[in-house]
């Protein structure tokens, strides 16, 4: 088989956490399997990889079964911004659960160790700020949303179920909003579409009086506490919260972004969608405990350097 190093299976590794991910895995000196469709993610973010002997990207779709040795998998294959998910909700919940199948029986016959990408929105409409990981969340399954939180919902229990039928070595962690280079510039994000609105010199656009707050995590923080998920002793499964606490409203990330980029555009106001969340943040304490992790790039760092990123598109 291989040798000492470790063989690690990315699914969704073309985008934009997978492919920080895949490079970050590289970089510990692990051979790397990227495993994607291409659904959301590119083969440019794996640009910087494509080269390396380590590395090898498979274009295949986690619907179907998927025969390769490794001895660690982590699964982030999934439409995962919302444009993406109403677009093809169908797609989205046969991504989710038919993948975490397929990827847990794949690591149940290689023996490879676990990792599912869950989501805050396995919450929903949570009536508990912020949300640790023992609220059980306020979820609508006929919400239009739900095609992606209760298919993550499902995977999560998908991951629990194969541990306690087959003694598998399982981790779930909860991803809380996470930004950075690599971003799907149409992906109807707030930091995509506000840094792209004031490149095209348009108004940004907010939902509400933008008093709601959300909390972003950069790139590379996220993919360190999920590699200090996969490394942590075998007992401790999650789920885990990871997330930045630095709560702000949507209102001051327009003013900061129109600040670092030097833009004088203007602020627009719109009614507030049905599915308007009034506040969105992670209780961190458990990661702070079991992984010794929390973020560390303050939200002005990470906006420039995506501001950066977007700079270099052709938008
Ligand atoms: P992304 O869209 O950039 O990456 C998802 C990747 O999965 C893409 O490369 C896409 O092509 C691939 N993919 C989709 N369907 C597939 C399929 N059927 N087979 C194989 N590949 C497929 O999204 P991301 O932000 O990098 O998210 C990665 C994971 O993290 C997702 O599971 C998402 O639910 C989770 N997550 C992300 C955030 C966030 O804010 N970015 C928040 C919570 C959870």
């Amino acid at each position: 088989m291989h040798g000492l190093k470790k063989r690690v299976l990315v699914t969704g590794g073309a985008g934009l956490i997978g492919s920080h991910l895949c490079e970050r895995l590289l970089g510990d000196g692990n051979e790397v399997i990227s495993v994607d469709s291409y659904f959301t993610g590119t083969r440019r973010n794996l640009t910087n990889i494509l080269d390396d002997t380590c590395f090898e990207a498979l274009h295949h779709d986690v619907t179907v079964p998927l025969q390769v040795e490794s001895d660690e998998i982590y699964n982030l294959a999934c439409p995962a911004s919302p444009i993406h998910y109403n677009l093809h909700p169908v797609q989205t919940t046969r991504t989710s659960v038919l993948g975490a199948i397929n990827m847990l029986d794949l690591a149940q016959r290689t023996g490879a160790k676990f990792f599912q990408a869950s989501t805050s929105e396995v919450y929903g409409d949570s009536e508990v700020h912020p949300q640790p990981e023992d609220y059980h969340g306020h979820v609508n399954p006929l919400d239009p949303r739900s095609c992606y939180d209760e298919a993550k919902r499902c995977a999560e229990t998908l991951v629990n179920s194969y541990r306690r039928q087959f003694d598998m070595k399982v981790k779930i962690a909860r991803i809380f909003i996470t930004y950075g280079p690599r971003m799907h510039p149409g992906d109807g994000r707030v930091i995509s579409n506000f840094i792209t609105a004031t490149m095209r010199g348009e108004p940004i656009t907010l939902f509400g009086d933008g008093s709601q707050t959300r909390t972003f995590c950069y790139v590379d923080d996220m993919v360190d506490g999920m590699v200090r998920v996969m490394i942590s002793p075998d007992d401790f499964t999650g789920p885990v919260n990871l997330g930045t606490t630095h709560e702000i409203t949507i209102r001051e990330l327009a003013e900061e972004i129109l600040r670092l980029m030097g833009s004088k555009n203007k602020i627009e106001f719109r009614p507030s969608p049905p599915d308007y969340r009034p506040r969105r943040c992670p209780d961190i304490t458990l990661a702070r405990e079991k992984l010794g992790w929390e973020p560390r790039v303050s939200l002005e760092d990470g906006l420039k350097e995506t501001i950066a990123y977007f700079r270099g598109l052709d938008i």
